[in-house]
């Protein structure tokens, strides 16, 4: 028997109801705030990859689903959504034009990680990306817009929020980090040793207690930030401040992927294990330009559908549509005939086989229809129906016409 592979899985029944339940909330906010769908390919260049989520992140040196195709071309499976999006908007040339863009996204992603509870090696992520809008009052309208769809979906959160600085201050600021780094460097971890020559700004967010108790008197660039950067992170937390979106600066909050700059957040949940990031995003203002586009300002964010598939609240499953069935082999196709022409405005469940009044009930309970609907010896003779009102208990008899 084949399996699915590893760290993969199926969607069927309730998690599908859920997963797009979540789709369609998700998605119908972004709109709102002026979203139009994208869709873009999951098999993509290797070299996209390497130069926007960078060669020594994790995700990019360990965990890519990377191959060579039948015609030898490098390629790889997404590891996330942000990249392929922003090579459509190169490739369909909208960084030549004048006209911000706004494109939401959704669907698989693939890491070839170690598979363990909530991490699986496909897995689904809802996105939004913003091109052109190099204001701050941009960051905290995404923001908004995610807290609005995480109170759409009855989901707790915890904000959280930085400043990851600008090509002026950043670099002094990583100066002074590796500076310190060094000092402490035979204390600090194995992986935080291997990230002070790659990416150091990487160690801030190390897991490891020894490392991150080291790392509390580390210089902060939130100290550190350039005038620019001083004031858009002043106004995000003013505007807030104003629409009571609780929020905690917090100076690790680093991304893995290289191309954030500016505003970065991180929504996270304490109903999963300890404060699990449910979402995920920021300004990543160079990475137009790093993948030969215009230089375009970008803000944008990622939520995993896997991450809070378990915390959403989902409405009450209403009673709905017909369940239609024969009591004698002769009225099935009438039947048939029937679920047809109701089919065109509403939901209807046929049971084909003739069958006895009970056993339909049983189907009609399943099928959790509104409606019964049965034909038996009587009303087949009189061209009638008989139908049940699941809700109001009511019974009734009517012609065909009528219906
Ligand atoms: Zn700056
Ligand atoms: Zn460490």
């Amino acid at each position: 028997m084949i399996k699915p592979l590893r760290g993969m899985k199926d969607l069927t029944f309730e998690e599908a109801a859920r997963f797009n339940y979540i789709i369609d909330i998700a998605a119908a906010i972004a709109k709102r705030y002026g979203y139009g769908y994208i869709e873009t390919p999951i098999l993509e260049e290797t070299a996209l990859f390497k130069r926007s989520v960078g060669d020594s992140s994790d995700i990019v040196s360990k965990e890519m689903y990377q191959f060579e195709d039948k015609g030898g071309n490098d390629v790889c499976m997404r590891p996330e959504g942000t990249a392929g999006v922003v090579r459509a908007f190169i490739s369909a040339k909208l960084d030549r034009q004048p006209v911000k863009q706004k494109f939401y996204y959704y669907g698989p992603m693939f890491r070839y990680e170690r598979p363990q509870k909530g991490r699986l090696r496909e897995f689904h992520q809802f996105g939004c990306e913003s091109f052109g809008e190099a204001s701050v009052y941009e960051d905290f309208t995404i923001i908004t817009m995610i807290a609005q769809i995480f109170e759409a979906l009855g989901i707790g959160f915890n904000l959280k929020i930085n400043s990851l600085g600008c090509p002026e201050c950043m670099p002094p600021y990583r100066n002074n980090l590796v500076h310190f780094l060094k000092e402490i460097k035979e204390e600090l971890c194995e992986d935080c040793n291997r990230r002070i020559g790659t990416n150091p700004i990487r160690v801030l967010d190390c897991k490891n207690e020894t490392c991150q108790s080291l790392l509390k008197h580390s210089p902060k660039l939130i100290d550190n930030l350039c005038d620019t950067c001083d004031t858009d992170f002043r106004k995000l937390t003013s505007l807030l401040d104003d629409a009571n979106i609780a929020y905690e600066v917090d100076t690790n909050l680093v991304r893995g992927l290289d191309y954030y700059n500016k505003t970065a957040f991180e929504f996270v949940s304490n109903e999963i294990g300890a404060q699990s990031a449910i979402a995920g995003g920021g300004r990543y203002d160079k990475l137009v330009e790093y993948l030969d586009g215009k230089p375009t300002p970008a803000v944008g964010f990622a939520i995993g559908i896997e991450r809070i598939m378990e915390l959403v609240n989902m409405p009450e499953n209403t009673k709905e549509g017909y369940y239609m069935g024969a009591m004698v082999p002769e009225a099935v196709e009438k039947v048939i005939a029937i679920a047809n022409a109701k089919r065109k405005s509403n939901k209807v469940t046929v049971e084909y086989a003739s069958k006895g009044f009970k056993s339909h009930m049983k189907g009609v309970d399943k099928s959790n229809a509104r409606y019964a609907l049965l034909i038996g010896e009587d009303e087949l003779a009189n061209g009638t129906v008989w139908i049940k009102d699941m809700e109001s208990k009511e019974e009734m008899t009517v012609t065909i016409d009528d219906l």
